[in-house]
């Protein structure tokens, strides 16, 4: 079987945030047979909410879906380098893969920071695959910001 990205989804999920107002942060949830079952972008800012980035929030629609908090042999794409939480939450659902846009030397928690797959007390570590459409979600959140600033 060929291997078929879901970034371009989740993308479109982080553009979405972005006109929003939300940081533009997308992610999507893949079944073993191939199917999306999840797709969101951050909502911290319209939730009230400084746990609804888009791992979280595709985690909880992917688990309500599936009647489980376990999702085993389930990939996610995410747009940006989880962050610390968003990482335990994805060893705690047992993702079997990540594939992650842009680093984030300021937030992430996977190649950086507290580093939760390498910690002792992670007991569940998914396949990591890094760099995936990297520029555009790079350039997604660097655009968001300068617009802010100005
Ligand atoms: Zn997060």
């Amino acid at each position: 079987m060929r291997f078929r990205s879901y970034m371009d989804e989740a993308l479109a999920e982080a553009r979405a945030a972005g006109a929003r107002g939300e940081v533009p942060v997308g992610a999507v949830i893949v079944s073993p047979s191939g199917a999306v079952v999840a797709r969101a972008g951050n909502r911290t800012r319209e939730l009230s909410d400084p746990t609804a980035h888009a791992e979280v929030l595709a985690l909880r629609a992917a688990c309500a879906e599936a009647g489980s908090d376990r999702l085993p042999g389930h990939d996610l794409y995410v747009t940006l380098e989880p962050c610390p939480m968003c990482a335990a939450a994805i060893s705690f659902a047992r993702l079997a893969r990540v594939y992650y846009g842009a680093s984030d030397p300021k937030s992430g928690g996977v190649e950086q920071g507290p580093r939760v797959f390498s910690h002792p007390q992670c007991h569940h570590v998914p396949e990591l695959y890094d760099g995936i459409a990297a520029k555009e979600s790079a350039a997604l959140l660097q655009e968001f910001f300068r617009e802010r600033r100005t």
